[in-house]
């Protein structure tokens, strides 16, 4: 019995959310004639993660579990299904001439739809697949002729011949494994930068719709609503474009690899601020002209560390008592109550509180003075005169 989760390691509620009793124990390589005496029932418990909300099973995985077991998945429905997801998939994410893996590719069959739904449409799509199962494997090659691998897809080291992916596919085989998150580490070191996929799994939205409970099989340790999901792949560094249902049985996720932010490109107008703030601060202290600064925040202190401009402001005016009588980190420069301002006039007061400019404009004019001057410096626009 496991009391931890299986993707974020948090406690599971102790308490099972249901205990399911006298259970198939498997879903596949059904008991013969002679194994008949010992097939027994099981009793499983479905729990919930504290952490990340998964529902999962608390026993050991089926001993096939990594089999990406399959019926049908030529069956005239399910071609229709895959089709109509490659098209979509394909066509919205430009994935034209691009190479798409499918991990847990059992015995080819999607793949085979996918090969030919590229030819069709002149997708030029170069299908590949992995998939535990060495006879699946087998069968996807000369039967299907697709191209498979056979190989560990539930191992962050697994290479996959024919890496990096543009894009993977996933149908229901996250939901089997009792390591998910090494699965998407594998799929993260075998795709390229900017890779999508195309993941689903049995949603657990329909299994607690009225008669659900009859879709549950041991083969699935987890079961995704699209919280724990998305939890799921953000965890292993991808984020979610877009998600559905199908048929209401299955939740589907498109998602893309996460890219770091590019703050160089984001902040490239920062020398150019700070290059006005100084100069605009020089020009009103020529001739012994004062300045002071309204609001002792972070905003100020960054601004007035970062252009080392500390020394040419006489003080900082700030309503908060616990403040005053302070200094400002870095700068070095006192903190005083508006009151000061009366004792140490400044030619100018400069706000640097973004977000309270108007407000601060009517309490200089109410307790400091009606004529200084003021000015403020705002998100984006810079350094500015009020009045
Ligand atoms: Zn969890």
């Amino acid at each position: 019995m496991r009391n931890r989760c299986i993707v974020c390691e948090a406690p599971l509620w102790e308490k099972p959310l249901y205990a399911c009793k006298n259970m198939p124990s498997v879903s596949q390589n059904l008991p013969t004639a002679d194994t008949l005496s010992h097939d027994q029932p099981i009793h499983a418990n479905m729990r919930q993660c504290m952490g990340c909300g998964l529902v999962q099973f608390d026993c050991d995985p089926v001993s096939y579990y990594k089999d990406s077991t399959r019926a049908n998945e030529r069956c005239a429905s399910l071609i229709h299904l895959r089709e109509t997801q490659y098209k979509y998939f394909i066509e919205h994410y430009h994935l034209q001439g691009k190479k798409i893996v499918e991990i847990g590719a059992g015995k080819g069959g999607f793949l085979k739809t996918l090969k030919e739904c590229s030819q069709s449409s002149n997708y030029r799509v170069q299908e590949y697949g992995l998939e535990w199962n060495p006879n699946f494997v087998t069968i996807a090659r000369e039967k299907e002729g697709v191209n498979m691998q056979q190989g560990d897809p539930e191992c962050e080291t697994t290479k996959i011949a024919g890496a990096p992916f543009d894009a993977f596919t996933s149908f229901a085989y996250p939901a089997r494994l009792i390591h998910p998150n090494a699965m998407m580490q594998c799929i993260y070191k075998n795709t390229t930068k900017s890779a999508v996929g195309f993941i689903q799994v049995p949603s657990f939205e329909h299994l607690i719709q009225p008669g659900g409970f009859f879709d549950l099989t041991v083969d699935h340790i987890a079961y995704y609503d699209v919280s724990s999901l998305q939890f799921l792949l953000q965890k292993n560094g991808f984020h979610l474009l877009e998600y559905g249902f199908v048929s209401n049985l299955y939740l589907y996720a498109i998602v893309q690899k996460r890219q770091p932010y590019d703050l160089q490109t984001a902040w490239a107008d920062i020398e150019l601020l700070k290059k006005q703030f100084q100069d605009f601060v020089a020009e009103n202290t020529k001739n012994q002209k004062k300045i002071a600064v309204w609001c002792a925040g972070h905003f100020a202190f960054v601004t007035l560390a970062t252009t080392d401009t500390g020394s040419k402001i006489a003080y900082i005016i700030d309503k908060a008592p616990f403040k005053q009588n302070r200094y400002a980190p870095i700068s070095h420069i006192p903190i005083v109550s508006p009151k000061h301002y009366t004792k140490e006039p400044v030619d100018m007061i400069i706000i640097l509180a973004p977000l309270y400019i108007d407000e601060i404009v009517q309490e200089i004019r109410t307790l400091c003075s009606s004529h200084v001057k003021i000015a403020a410096m705002d998100y984006g626009k810079g350094i500015y005169r009020i009045s």
